[in-house]
């Protein structure tokens, strides 16, 4: 007995032990810093990183014994990026198998994907929906590599709309039946009607979302929902959004046309996807009701999605011709814009998700851009309140006391942001949480 107890007083003893033991320290000196606010570099400064967080930024020599030294060699430090509508899951399987696979499948690949994303220097993510809890948790653990996720959960959809990718053979269903496979493994989810939006809500915040990820019109990739078709009738609207709120968040919902848009916002969504088809008016509105546009600089070009269906051809022909004049329209109105990519089905496209950040530059300045990328999509990833997890330091920030998520870039992204385009040629040094994942600095 007196031998077990001595035991568990020793556990608590090496607790205690490891407890105290001082943070890991890094210095960085010779940078010159974008700070993610500001549209001029601290020169020649010194970052001190003590464990996940910054705690100093300075031009002055800072103290920092027995710290780890790297020698930035001039190069540019920049906040890590943020991306605000990526699926972590969706991202890196192929259509087919998000729609005909297995979990574990699309699970595998989106954990590597996940390690890709952190390796082109996005260090957080908003989830817009899939199931990515697990990895995250896993990412968050330390378990694997990763970016952060804002997860939300299984994006909703009506009987027929952005997310029923079911079969044509699914319907008419009995309330009896099990629910089909990708609802079961939370990879989409299906409500109709109020009672069942609510419910489904609640389950959604019980995995862990951080938000809320519906869709209330048309989409590119499904196939039973024309654009023009609104989905959701208002009260189903305003039921997700009374649930978000009693949750202290929010509602984002994946629209692209201007009636669609303007209901969603009446009706409380914070967070309009994509909107390539919205009228200046409605615009207007979402910048009067504080409603965040997230936009994606999708173009029929060299990265244009192809897809099997010429019916989803067409309708992304159709989209992308809003791209330009949404982005210019926005700028204009003063709407706040969030940067996101939402690759989607391409392990070789979502390669290319620091050059879809670089071609902002058709419409912003490298500040602009960056800033985008940085603390503006922290700003609506902060929108989540008391549900984003990432709440004991800033994000898209270098500032003391932000969290240690930044890159050391070879050359200066402010006076050429096409450096973001080329993560693996050109950031030497990625660290997230205070841990590096890559280091080329030669240091
Ligand atoms: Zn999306």
């Amino acid at each position: 007995m007196n031998k077990i107890v001595l035991s568990v007083l020793i556990t608590i003893t090496a607790c205690g032990a490891n407890a105290q033991e001082p943070a890991s320290r890094t210095l960085t000196t010779n940078v010159n810093v974008f700070d993610g606010v500001n549209d001029s570099l601290i020169e020649n400064a010194s970052v001190l990183i003590e464990g996940n967080l910054i705690a100093a930024v300075a031009t002055e020599p800072v103290e920092a014994e027995g710290a780890t030294m790297i020698d930035g060699a001039g190069r540019t430090m920049i906040p890590g990026l943020i991306d605000a509508h990526w699926h972590t899951l969706y991202c890196c399987n192929p259509q087919s198998v998000v729609v005909t696979g297995d979990i574990l499948e699309v699970a595998i690949r989106g954990a590597k994907g996940a390690e890709g994303t952190l390796m082109r220097g996005f260090t957080s993510v908003r989830d817009v929906g899939g199931n990515s809890f697990a990895i995250k948790r896993m990412i968050d653990a330390g378990e694997i590599p990763g970016p952060r996720i804002l997860p939300s959960g299984p994006p909703v959809t009506q009987t027929g709309g952005h997310f029923d990718y079911r079969p044509y053979q699914a319907v008419p269903t009995d309330p009896a039946e099990p629910l089909w496979y990708w609802y079961a493994v939370g990879l989409m989810a299906q409500a109709d009607g109020v009672p069942e939006v609510i419910k489904r809500s609640r389950e959604i915040m019980r995995m862990g979302a951080g938000q809320l990820k519906i869709s209330t019109g048309g989409g590119v990739s499904s196939t039973y929902d024309p654009l023009d078709v609104r989905q959701y009738t208002c009260a189903e609207i305003e039921a997700f959004v009374e649930v978000a709120d009693t949750y202290n968040t929010y509602v984002a919902s994946h629209i692209f046309t201007d009636d669609a848009a303007r209901i969603a916002v009446e009706a409380g969504v914070k967070s309009i996807e994509h909107g390539f088809l919205m009228s200046r008016e409605t615009m207007e509105l979402m910048r009067d009701n504080d409603v965040w546009l997230s936009l994606q600089p999708l173009l029929d070009d060299e990265d244009g999605f192809t897809f099997s269906e010429p019916e989803s051809q067409r309708k992304w022909i159709e989209v992308t011709n809003g791209t330009d004049r949404t982005y210019t329209m926005a700028k204009e109105v003063g709407v706040k814009v969030a940067f996101g990519t939402d690759i989607l089905f391409d392990p070789a496209l979502a390669e290319r998700q620091g050059a879809f950040l670089a071609k902002l530059q058709r419409w912003y300045t490298p500040f602009e851009v960056l800033e985008m990328a940085t603390s503006i999509n922290a700003e609506l990833l902060a929108l989540a309140g008391p549900r984003n997890p990432y709440q004991e330091g800033k994000l898209g920030v270098i500032a003391e006391g932000a969290y240690a998520d930044l890159i050391l870039v070879d050359g200066n992204p402010l006076e050429d942001i096409d450096l973001v385009a080329d993560p693996h040629g050109t950031f030497d040094l990625i660290m997230k949480d205070g841990v590096i994942f890559k280091n080329t600095t030669g240091e």
